[in-house]
């Protein structure tokens, strides 16, 4: 099918997978997915200065976890330098570039001078118009030259983005831009053009931040004779205080996002809705609903802000859609690297089947998951006697409560939810306490903590021998002084 559609994803391997760029990557693949097109990887690494190691590994893992699969790729642009230069050598013959010697001290020092006379930066076209013989001295020198496009000094550059609309830039803003450096690499707007007509590329989907560069992209199709391609400008995604997505936001690669316990459905869920949406109300979309929703008409122009209160309530929801057993299976990891190194190893997993219903309920994180559950797993726990004696209560109510408590658990044969409440729910109107009271001591004796998962199946996930000795542990507490 030759009209079909063809995107691509385009990572610069300069860095960790920033989130901005996955979200380019995720609406190419569900924009490729919704119209049954293909989704192509190619990594545009051609600036071998900023070139970081691993870094290409840390992109492609970040799409595998998100289930972004792509059919063609990874290319690299590394590996096809002759059809970049071939393509800037047919520009030079046919008069659209030149070969460019000025030095990069000369360059450095046009650019001071422009910035000391507050004139627009951009190359001054010293070498545009050379004469032959003086092209001839530059060589002798041993000059390498890069080549440069010869842009128009007049005109207009206009084209229709498919999300900002008629787009119109003025040519005498846009310098003579390098195509070629003297180290033998393309530029990236070069590279992407020649491969995004090689592979045939229908609709490029990127970042504002490269709106600016595509009336040079267009006068390069132009000069190349090639058939530009649709161009969609994704909008920015900001912080929550309105600031340009950085570091002191939060986590911004993706790679730091799944080691913090983020479901990669929830994050698909999350990523796709900074710039699109299906309505002004639906939240939660699972992928296949993405892929038969998503369309360009309802890409935004407004910035997107990326709100992590909203990504960890929805993470949670997408954490109580597993199933128990697809839940402690992603949570186990996290359980070993997150409690206490005191606790044995390996841990035991019928202990954490029967602790995960009730962590699942309130994790909003996987990484949470061994915070909530460590008074499941810990010999001491750690906490202020006085959070024993609750309102209403003292030192000695508390002890008579727990005391009691203990002496009617100890008989227990059956440890479990029902039983205990059996016994217990009375206990506080023979004791002539609130349920809230007794209960409220019997959580903190138990788990250390004034908010823990519902007391009774807590009680009997822990086992009867553990209540009993932390309650033990409690009574010693408040007999040292209470508060
Ligand atoms: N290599 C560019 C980037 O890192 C690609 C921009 C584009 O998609 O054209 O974002």
């Amino acid at each position: 099918m030759t009209n079909s559609v063809r995107v691509r994803f385009a990572p610069s391997p300069t860095g960790y997978p920033h989130v901005g760029n996955i979200r380019t990557a995720l609406f190419n693949w569900l924009f490729a997915r919704h119209s049954g097109g293909t989704f192509i990887v190619r990594v545009e690494d051609t600036d071998v200065a900023r070139k970081v190691e691993g870094a290409v590994e840390a992109i492609l893992d970040g799409l595998r976890w998100l289930g972004l699969d792509w059919d063609e790729g990874p290319y690299y642009q590394s590996q096809r330098l002759e059809l970049y230069h071939e393509a800037a050598q047919r520009l030079v013959s046919q008069g659209d570039a030149y070969y460019c010697y000025c030095s990069p001290q000369r360059l450095e020092e046009m650019r001071a001078e422009q910035v000391r006379r507050k004139q627009p930066p951009g190359y001054d076209r010293r070498c545009r118009d050379l004469t032959e013989k003086e092209r001839a001295e530059k060589e002798a020198e041993g000059i390498t030259p890069v080549v440069r496009f010869k842009t128009p000094l007049s005109g207009q550059t206009r084209f229709n983005d498919l999300i900002w609309g008629e787009v119109v830039f003025e040519n005498d803003t846009i310098d003579d831009f390098v195509l070629l450096k003297s180290d033998g690499y393309p530029t990236y707007h070069l590279a992407n053009v020649v491969d995004d007509h090689l592979m045939e590329i229908t609709h490029v989907l990127r970042a504002e931040e490269w709106l600016s560069s595509t009336p040079r992209h267009r006068l390069l199709y132009q000069a190349l004779g090639f058939e530009p391609p649709q161009f969609a400008h994704l909008p920015m995604i900001l912080g929550a205080d309105r600031a340009k997505l950085s570091k002191r936001h939060g986590a911004v690669s993706i790679t730091e996002y799944r080691e913090q316990g983020y479901l990669p459905e929830a994050m698909v869920n999350f990523l796709a809705l900074l710039g699109w949406s299906l309505d002004d109300k639906t939240e939660i979309l699972p992928q296949p609903e993405l892929i038969s929703s998503f369309s360009l008409e309802r890409v935004s122009r407004t910035a997107a802000i990326l709100n992590r209160d909203k990504l960890n309530w929805m993470n949670g929801v997408y954490i109580r859609s597993l199933s128990l057993e697809d839940f402690t299976q992603r949570a186990l990891p996290f359980l070993d690297s997150g409690l206490p190194a005191e606790v044995k190893r390996p841990l035991s997993i019928d202990y954490i089947r029967r602790i995960m219903p009730l962590i699942q309920e309130r994790a909003r994180t996987l990484a949470e998951v061994a915070e909530l559950a460590q008074f499941f797993f810990v010999d001491q726990l750690d906490y202020a006697p006085g959070l024993l004696i609750g309102k209403g209560m003292n030192q000695k109510s508390a002890s008579q409560a727990l005391e009691t408590a203990k002496q009617r658990l100890e008989p227990l044969e059956v440890f479990d939810a029902e039983s205990l409440e059996v016994v217990l729910r009375p206990l506080a109107e023979e004791l002539g306490l609130k349920t809230g009271q007794l209960f409220g001591a019997l959580r903190v004796a138990v788990t250390g903590r004034t908010a823990a998962p519902p007391l009774f199946q807590t009680m009997s996930v822990l086992g009867r021998e553990r209540c009993l000795r932390r309650i033990e542990a409690a009574l010693d507490r408040l007999r040292q002084g209470g508060r």
